[in-house]
């Protein structure tokens, strides 16, 4: 046989298993209700077909959903005790477990992401939160924080994992006796709405949990409302910086998760191919939409040339294409406007003068796409280096010494979370010191569990979601020494 290559044989998971409505109303009261009438479409952003139309809420619609979270507080929620309300939390995780596979082909096919992550990653995560949190609802009054509800918490999150940031909003305010009226993101509604069935299926009081969809005035009108208790919101630093100055003078609790620009860190000592892993999925995990990606690799610069050069080489092998085969590595970019962004990002990258490399990938020719990318001879002062780009493109520094790593990985406004390879286990610990970021991975990266902690540093935002730390923002601070 002359040629050993072999035919690519997709392995696509079926998508029969969802039920996607021609259109969906908001979910208010334990009910879908039309609402004021106005809609938005969802698209698949890998073939750009039209999913479904999504109810639109303006004012009117916000209003109604905080009346009923108000009431369900009032009359029910907050008089249940910790043992009774982690009934429900468990049925409901219960239920994410059984639904898992249905949860994930809906999230592949509304964000993007490959199956293998919303299978692998984002739903497991999401039941282990509730079931997390559930452990925590009898058990308040052993937090630090104290055992009593805020009221109502207003929650906005984005598209890049629509149903995981959902868990780490209600889960916990579930948890600490809240009730919610929670917006997804625009491009991504459809497991928010199919949780809303969830909450059906699971019997919860009607008004626990309310969903409501639209854009940035949803957002905006849940945020100010004056009997919202609670704002939580997961997004960019420029909305979070608004919300920060619309709830200012109010007496309402806040928490925001905001963006980051991560550092990479790797030595001369580090297991290189281990590196390159953690490298590839630091930047390449969910197309680089991850708030944490390790979106700027500082390398030593005794082993740059052999990190690079077995980086590309790993970078070919990537699958870029159909979110549901069950093989792809990289899916679709989110959205036409996100796609563009990234696009600009780059092309401001090569005009400063750094070098860009795309692995070499044939990319569908309907829906956005963008090939896994590279730039090396970055310098600190490049916007590649400064700016989240939000997509699968990585930025390369190098480093002579550990100090000099330190102060470039900390040379950022952000300081969410920072990557650490190394074979030394002090110079891990010595760096996880000095390393201004709410996270530190060390030879590892992006690695999620409910029970630890996660938010940042600096324009990063602040408050944590996850452990017991993730209590802290639904409770009333009663605890002496509590931090408020
Ligand atoms: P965004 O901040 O515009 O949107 C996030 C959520 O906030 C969405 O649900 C949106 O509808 C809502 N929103 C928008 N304007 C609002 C307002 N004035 N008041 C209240 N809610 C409002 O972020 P995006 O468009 O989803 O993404 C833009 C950038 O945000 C990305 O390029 C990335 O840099 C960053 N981002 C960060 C994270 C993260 O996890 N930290 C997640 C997604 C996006």
């Amino acid at each position: 046989m002359t040629d050993n290559t072999f035919e690519y044989a997709p392995a696509p998971e079926s998508r029969a298993i969802v039920d996607i409505k021609p259109s969906y109303g908001l979910f208010i009261n334990g009910e879908f209700v039309d609402g004021n009438g106005r809609a938005f479409k969802t698209i698949n952003p890998a073939t750009e077909e039209v999913l479904a139309e999504v109810a639109e809420a303006d004012d009117a619609d916000v209003d109604a959903a905080v009346r009923a979270a108000r009431r369900a507080y009032t009359r029910v929620w907050s008089r249940m005790s910790g043992a009774e309300r982690a009934k429900y939390l468990y049925r409901i995780a219960r239920i994410i477990q059984e639904r898992g596979r249905e949860l994930a082909v809906l999230e592949s096919i509304d964000n993007g992401k490959p199956i293998k992550e919303s299978r692998d990653v984002d739903v497991p995560i999401v039941a282990a939160h509730f079931f997390y949190y559930a452990g925590w609802a009898d058990k308040l009054q052993y937090s630090g924080y104290g055992s009593t509800p805020l009221g109502v918490a207003g929650q906005v999150i984005p598209w890049n994992f629509p149903l995981l940031m959902l868990a780490w909003k209600i889960a916990p305010a579930l948890a600490c006796g809240n009730t919610v009226v929670l917006k997804p993101a625009e491009t991504t509604p459809l497991t928010a709405l199919l949780f809303a069935e969830i909450c059906q299926q699971a019997d919860l009081p009607p008004g626990v949990v309310n969903i409501v969809t639209g854009a940035g005035e949803t957002g905006r009108a849940i945020v100010s409302h004056p009997d919202v208790d609670k704002v939580a919101f997961t997004g960019s630093t420029e909305v979070g910086k608004a919300i920060a100055r619309a709830v200012a003078g109010s007496d309402k609790k806040v928490t925001l998760e905001l963006g980051g620009k991560a550092a990479n860190i790797v030595f001369d000592d580090a297991p290189l191919d281990q590196a390159v892993e953690g490298i590839v999925n630091g930047i390449f995990f969910n197309q680089g939409h991850v708030c944490c990606a390790g979106s700027r690799l500082l390398v030593q610069e005794s082993v740059a040339e052999e990190v690079m050069s077995r980086l590309k080489r790993r970078m070919a092998t990537l699958r870029v294409g159909d979110p549901l085969d069950k093989n792809t590595d990289v899916g679709a970019i989110n959205s036409a406007e996100q796609l563009s962004k990234i696009r600009e990002l780059s092309e401001v990258g090569e005009s400063e003068g750094a070098e860009r490399w795309s692995a070499p990938c044939d990319l569908p020719s309907n829906g956005y796409w963008f090939a896994p990318t590279v730039f090396t001879g970055v310098s600190q002062a490049h916007r590649i280096a400064r700016e989240e780009i939000f997509g699968p493109v990585l930025s390369v520094l190098t480093f002579r010494t550990p100090s000099e790593a330190v102060e470039k990985a900390n040379n950022t406004p952000f300081g969410l979370s920072a990557g650490v390879w190394t074979d030394k286990g002090s110079r891990i610990l010595s760096m996880a010191n000095r390393l201004r970021a709410g996270v530190v991975w060390a030879n590892t990266f992006n690695k999620f569990d409910p029970t630890s902690p996660f938010g940042g540093y600096k324009e990063s935002g602040y408050g944590r979601e996850g452990g017991r730390h993730g209590l802290e923002g639904y409770l009333k601070n009663t605890e002496k020494g509590a931090n408020s």
